[in-house]
């Protein structure tokens, strides 16, 4: 099988955002940083757009890396926010088009709600946030982080996201999200394939009731993204028990988000065979290879 060969062998990290996100870093320097680290199979995962691909997989070919397109589509089961990986799906796909323009749109008025709120107590207006944003990138937190960061109120995202950010401190608004099942369809109806990002993180989005889980299989699911630095050792464990019960995939991937947090390209990668099931099995775009 061809996606077997040693060109696909080295290093997968399949999650990783750039500036059209949340991530600090350009497409192309993401995936220099990527290199850099040993990376030689990367995917860039921004949070509901696709407008990075052609700046990162142009940079990874020239790194002699294979680029693998990508998304991290923002989902919502009940109170959880879920955050649902998609990989080699057609962009052009109308539905899901429609859907990412949607929870772009309502990230932006989300943020402007956040900032209002957190106006009343701090010294934040929604221009320092604007200045923390690049033209094309979708908007969350993080950026909301940075705005505080560049006005002295915090040291750094972290300090933001235990602080001002935590729902506990009462600014936090949910933004539009499609449900998970909607979300597996629509990058399955692309041609892609779905993980569940980081399904067991600790604290607020525990992990989905196991027979919902079985609900987004029975829809197509592709599997699991289960080593990543903010999954539970428990949780772990729980889904590769699953994972091996339906024989889904499973990922291993950094989340980098440049600066914006402590995660390193390759500190969790993806084996090459499960790479070569991932590209076996979606039909909307092709792996860009050096
Ligand atoms: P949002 O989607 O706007 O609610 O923001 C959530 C995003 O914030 C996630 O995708 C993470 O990338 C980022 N994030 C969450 N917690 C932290 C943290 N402690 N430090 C830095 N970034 C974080
Ligand atoms: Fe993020
Ligand atoms: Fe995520
Ligand atoms: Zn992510």
């Amino acid at each position: 099988m061809a996606v077997r060969s040693s060109r696909f062998a080295g290093p997968a990290d399949l999650h990783l955002h750039s500036n059209h996100s949340d991530g600090t870093e350009s497409p192309a320097t993401v995936m220099r940083q990527a290199h850099a680290h040993g990376v030689r199979t990367a995917a860039l995962t921004d949070h509901d757009r696709t407008t990075g691909w052609d700046e990162a997989g142009a940079a990874a070919v020239d790194l002699g890396m294979t680029f693998l397109p990508g998304m991290e589509l923002s989902a919502k089961h009940e109170w959880r926010s879920v955050h649902v990986l998609g990989y080699l799906f057609d962009p052009a796909h109308e539905g899901l088009v429609a859907e990412t323009e949607r929870i772009r749109g309502d990230r932006i008025g989300r943020a402007e709600r956040i900032v209002r709120s957190i106006g009343r107590d701090y010294d934040l207006r929604w221009e320092d946030v604007v200045a923390q944003t690049t033209p094309d990138a979708t908007v969350g937190r993080p950026h909301i982080a940075d705005a505080l960061v560049a006005r002295g109120i915090v040291r750094d995202r972290t300090e933001a996201f235990d602080g001002i950010l935590h729902p506990r401190e009462g600014y936090y608004e949910p933004h539009y999200a499609p449900d998970p099942l909607t979300a597996v369809r629509l990058i399955l109806e692309a041609g892609g394939v779905a993980i569940i990002a980081h399904p067991v993180t600790a604290g607020r989005d525990r992990m989905m009731p196991v027979a919902f889980i079985e609900r987004l299989i029975d829809a197509g699911l592709g599997g699991f993204e289960i080593d990543h630095r903010e999954n539970t050792e428990d949780g772990k464990r729980t889904l590769r028990r699953i994972a091996a019960a339906h024989d889904l995939i499973v990922t291993g991937s950094s989340d980098y988000h440049g600066t914006g947090k402590p995660n390193l390209p390759g500190e969790n990668t993806t084996s090459d065979d499960m790479v070569a099931r991932l590209i076996d099995r979606a039909t909307g775009s092709t792996p860009r290879l050096p």
